[in-house]
């Protein structure tokens, strides 16, 4: 045996496993066709959005409180700073279902939060030009995750603690049977006693059949010049996620002083081959991206001075997949994360190491289960193909 486990793609949740397994003693092999922290998959553009007030459903809220445990655990074992808590606004009317959902998150779970009507959201925030009648709801525990160096830092710490990371080698094939797992690059068979499947949206290439396939999304995301970038500093500026009737947009704080990233919901587009991801923008998003941003943030010049393009694989009702799935020995998968599973990384990893070691995990992961039916519905998944492009977001 080369080691007790692989962790196949050293990315996100990858990187989180592999520190997870290395610090309870296991033996790891991760495989990146990379390296840890590149930018051309799910975890680039510099920031992600944390936060538990969640309006994707109430059930996260006990893993989004393990993950924020753990991202402490991994600065303090790394002694950086990768989760920033500068608060987080939830804007729009207030009963549309982004202000309703989150309202109701945080009453089911007792979290802090502050309602701001119409006339306290613009004395307090006047960078955001609001619709009549809209309000904001601020989370203190919400901010962001800084996701290219958590990855990276997640990695190190894993080899500190014994975990060895093979960078820039695709894995070409993973063959689970009885006995172990085999794992197959161009150069050479390795032998593991368990496999982690964590490909993000290379996912579908690795033992389709048992997995559910996931529809590749691209997310575009863009940096704008500020008129007065002191406004859009960390302490003055919170992490936004906005629905109005014509835009859905979220932000983030500059983090250097220059630049303010803002991603707008366009609809996003399929993505067939990851390995070609587009990363321009056309004429019609461009509108669409300037639009947005000169109704909403009147303070940026509206013209994004960067573009970035990243991606993310989507499940049929936008729940990651996290477990064992049936008929696959000594194999565990966890992927799928629909837009946002950044923030819960952590909590991930930890549930992948505690399937691994013990066969099974007091975190509540049963949402993510591989079997449920509405993951692992291909018929299904084809005909909201369409419809998910519309509605595919992130954070
Ligand atoms: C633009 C954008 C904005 C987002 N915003 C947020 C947000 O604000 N908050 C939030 O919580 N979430 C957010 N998300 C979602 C979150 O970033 C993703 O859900 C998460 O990063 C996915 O992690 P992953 O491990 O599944 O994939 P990845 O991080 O992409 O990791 C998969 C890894 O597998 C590697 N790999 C694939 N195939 C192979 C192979 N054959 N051999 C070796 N290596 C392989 C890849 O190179 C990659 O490194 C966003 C996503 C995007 C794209």
């Amino acid at each position: 045996m080369d080691a007790d486990v692989a962790v196949v793609g050293v990315g996100t949740m990858g990187s989180m496993t592999c520190w997870q397994l290395a610090r309870r003693g296991a033996s790891v092999i991760g495989f990146e066709q990379f390296a840890p922290g590149h930018d051309r998959s799910g975890a680039g553009g510099e920031t992600r959005i944390f936060r538990t007030a969640y309006h994707e459903g109430a059930e996260y809220v006990p893993l989004l409180l393990t993950a924020q445990d753990q991202w402490r655990e991994l600065e303090a074992e790394t002694g950086r700073s990768v989760l920033t808590l500068n608060g987080g606004l939830m804007i729009g009317p207030p009963d549309g279902a982004l202000v309703r959902s989150v309202l109701a998150g945080a009453a089911a779970h007792d979290l802090p939060h502050e309602l701001l009507d119409e006339h306290e959201a613009r004395r307090r925030y006047p960078q955001h030009r609001l619709e009549p009648g809209e309000v904001m709801v601020l989370d203190p525990q919400a901010g962001f995750l800084r996701p290219e160096l958590a990855v990276s830092l997640a990695g190190m710490r894993a080899e500190e603690l014994g975990a060895v990371i093979v960078r820039h080698r695709p894995v070409v094939a993973v063959e689970p049977d009885a006995d172990g797992v085999t794992i197959r690059t161009a150069e050479r068979r390795w032998r593991v006693g368990q496999v982690v499947l964590a490909a993000g949206a290379w996912s579908n290439r690795l033992l389709p059949r048992h997995t559910p396939p996931l529809t590749v999304q691209r997310l575009v995301m863009t940096w704008f010049v500020a008129r007065h970038p002191s406004w859009f500093d960390v302490e003055r500026f919170p992490i936004f996620i906005r629905e109005t009737g014509a835009h859905d947009v979220s932000g983030w704080p500059s983090l250097d002083g220059a630049y303010v990233k803002v991603a707008v919901n366009y609809g996003y587009d399929r993505v067939d081959d990851p390995d070609r991801l587009e990363r321009g923008v056309d004429d019609g998003l461009l509108v669409t991206i300037r639009t947005a941003v000169r109704d909403l943030l009147p303070d940026l010049v509206p013209e994004p001075v960067r573009i970035g393009a990243y991606m993310d694989g989507y499940t049929d009702d936008r729940h990651a997949v996290v477990g064992r799935p049936d008929g696959l020995p000594n194999t565990v998968v966890a992927t799928g994360f629909s837009g946002h599973g950044f923030k819960m990384a952590p909590a991930i990893g930890r549930a992948a190491a505690d399937l691994v070691l013990r066969g099974r995990t007091a975190l509540p992961i049963g949402h993510l289960d591989p079997a449920r039916p509405a993951a692992a519905s291909p018929a299904r998944l084809r005909t909201v193909a369409a419809d998910l492009a519309a509605t595919a977001r992130t954070s």
